[in-house]
């Protein structure tokens, strides 16, 4: 079976490469020190002994993790035959890694675009490869979640989807198609969503928790949107509606300042312990920004 490469091990790349371990792929998971890669190996044993206890299946955690290798750097991942990337969603921090892995990396290698808003055609046209420059919205958590939406890019060649197709398969996912545009589908969307309902406790309408309550009992929606952003990561969310506000140079994507603050605060959701809910017990929802409309 293939190895692949997994660039990023945040809260996108574990769940990627735990994804494609417990499916039985070789997987070389890479960030830029050894402390976060000590961290994501220990959020994938977590993760796989929770697994059963979330609904998922009975995860063996030695063995998913004796697939999982680790390293710094893009010369980590020259031998793979696909990478997967999942770093940050900020367009000079994914294109520095694009020109590392491009240099690193063998010419047939399938590159894997894991973002939430930015165009594969751009990504592409970075590399000396943009017909093997493909996009795969994966969605949070990784494993537990049965659809991607697959990108082709303008240049993407047909093999290069077919391979990705085929990933994607191994892995469990189901594909759906979506053209080469900002955002794609799902967060052309649910970014507009987080946006305006961080705008709602920005102006004081009304608390999280009030505007979380209208989407899971009114709605019929198992998370609101709020509760949804602390799941992405309220930095990722500020990037991505970041991403797609220029882009389409709408006012109607104007990111919330309260997004902002809260990023600035380190209130980044349920990865630094503390976003629009308090996870780590340490204050109560009243300490935070979001509780006070970040006034
Ligand atoms: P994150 O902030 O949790 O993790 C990003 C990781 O990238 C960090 O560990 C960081 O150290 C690493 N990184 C930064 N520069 C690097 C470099 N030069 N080389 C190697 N690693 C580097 O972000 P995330 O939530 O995992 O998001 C990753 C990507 O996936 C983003 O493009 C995001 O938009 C997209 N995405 C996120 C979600 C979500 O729910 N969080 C869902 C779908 C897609």
């Amino acid at each position: 079976m293939a190895t692949i490469g997994v660039v990023g091990a945040g809260v996108m790349g574990v769940g990627v490469a735990q994804n494609l371990a417990q499916t039985g792929h070789d997987v070389v998971l890479v960030d830029i020190d050894e402390a976060i890669l000590t961290d994501a190996l220990a959020t994938i044993r977590r993760n796989c002994r929770m697994s059963r206890m979330m609904g998922g299946p009975a995860l063996d955690a030695d063995e998913i993790l004796s697939r999982i290798s680790t390293g710094v750097g893009a010369d980590t991942v020259a031998k793979a035959d696909i990478v997967i990337e999942n770093v940050t969603e900020n367009w000079d921090v994914k294109r520095e890694v694009y020109e590392a892995l491009d240099a690193a990396c063998q010419p047939e290698t399938v590159f894997v675009v894991n973002t939430s808003a930015i165009p594969i055609t751009k990504v592409g046209a970075v590399t000396s490869r943009p017909d093997r420059v493909v996009g795969v919205h994966f969605m949070n958590p990784v494993p537990a979640k049965p659809a991607v939406e697959l990108i082709p890019g303008y240049h993407t060649s047909e093999e290069t989807v077919r391979r990705t197709r085929d990933l994607l398969g191994a892995m469990g996912k189901k594909a759906i198609d979506v053209k080469d545009s900002c955002g794609f589908i799902s967060n052309r969307i649910s970014h507009v969503f987080m946006n305006e309902a961080a705008y709602l406790v920005y102006e004081g309408v009304a608390s999280a928790e009030a505007v979380d309550e209208v989407f899971r009992s009114c709605f019929g929606h198992p998370m609101g949107p709020l509760e949804t952003a602390d799941l992405i990561g309220v930095d990722t969310v500020l990037d991505s509606i970041e991403v797609i506000h220029e882009h389409y140079a709408d006012p109607k994507y104007r990111p919330c300042p309260l997004l902002k603050q809260m990023t600035e605060a380190g209130f980044t959701g349920r990865k630094s312990g503390r976003g629009f809910y308090d996870y780590d017990g340490t204050s109560g929802a009243g300490g935070s920004p979001a509780a006070t409309g970040g006034k």
